[in-house]
């Protein structure tokens, strides 16, 4: 009898590597840079998400809109390169489950400033980023992370970002370290949220990446039927925030579908590319 492989040695779907230079040889991402291409970088973490999704949820699912992005660009003749993902980030709600790794917010800003100072000396004018994270901490460092990138070398660094958490974090949308983007949602709000490890990531984890979800395990995930209040409360973080969702997840993991994950990272990367066009025209 073939012995049963562990979870993490099952073929998991697209490498975090794919279509990024870390698949490139030097001379290939050398002259990329000399033909304009610009850089696309996610910023994910490693964190909970629930007990039936990896660890690097949130690293696996920006990949997955970044290789769409870079698609959806070259048909318009715009060429990019995908810098490997950022996954040591900042962790606050999910700061006091395990594996929900907590790197400080200064020591992921130095990093990603030192990142992008090695690419504009490498010849690299536009550098943009995305996150896979919503702790707000982890997206303020990221925009202040493109401030000083952006200051400190010859890269304009920018942030593509959801206009709920531009709002969110009180920065100027005209800020040329931001970009400001938004989809429509496809049915009407519910009176619950699904904000972490339910039916939106579930469902895109299950389109790019199905060997890594515990889909055994899904069925048996109750629907949390939480609201903004108690979003409210499990934004205080670290064990408030797991008293308000014991099992990690906030949301309905069991209505994830894998077609619905796939629409929804198109919408996505549609509404990013057209931002990105309008800001290199
Ligand atoms: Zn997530």
């Amino acid at each position: 009898m073939k012995p049963e492989l562990n979870p993490s040695s099952r073929d998991s779907g697209p490498s975090i590597f794919q279509d990024t230079i870390a698949e490139m040889t030097y001379p290939e991402v050398e002259a990329a840079i000399e033909r304009g291409a610009v850089a696309l970088w996610s910023m994910g973490v490693i964190e909970q998400h629930g007990p039936h999704l990896p660890t690097a949820t949130d690293v696996y699912i920006p990949s997955a809109r970044l290789r769409a992005v870079k698609r959806l660009l070259a048909a318009q003749g715009i060429e990019s390169i995908i810098i490997p993902p950022f996954y040591w980030g900042v962790n606050f709600v999910s700061a006091s489950f395990p594996a929900s790794i907590k790197v400080r917010a200064e020591v992921m800003i130095e990093l990603v400033v030192d990142v992008i100072k090695s690419l504009a000396g490498d010849g690299v004018r536009r550098v943009f980023c995305i996150s896979g994270h919503n702790d707000r901490a982890h997206n303020e460092a990221i925009f202040q992370a493109m401030c000083k990138g952006s200051a400190e070398s010859e890269a304009q660094a920018c942030f593509i970002c959801e206009e709920a958490i531009v709002r969110r974090l009180g920065i100027d949308p005209a800020d040329p370290a931001v970009m400001p983007f938004s989809v429509p949602p496809e049915q009407p709000p519910g009176p619950f949220l699904d904000i972490h490890a339910g039916d939106w990531e579930t469902s895109v984890m299950l389109a790019f990446n199905p060997d890594t979800v515990r889909q055994e395990k899904l069925h048996d995930l109750a629907p949390t039927n939480l609201g903004p209040d108690d979003l409210a409360e499990w934004r205080k973080g670290f064990e408030v925030s797991r008293r308000v969702t014991p099992n990690g997840y906030f949301g309905d993991p069991a209505a994830a579908t894998a077609e619905r994950g796939r629409t929804s990272i198109e919408r996505e990367a549609e509404a990013i590319v057209q931002g990105l066009v309008r800001r290199l025209a």
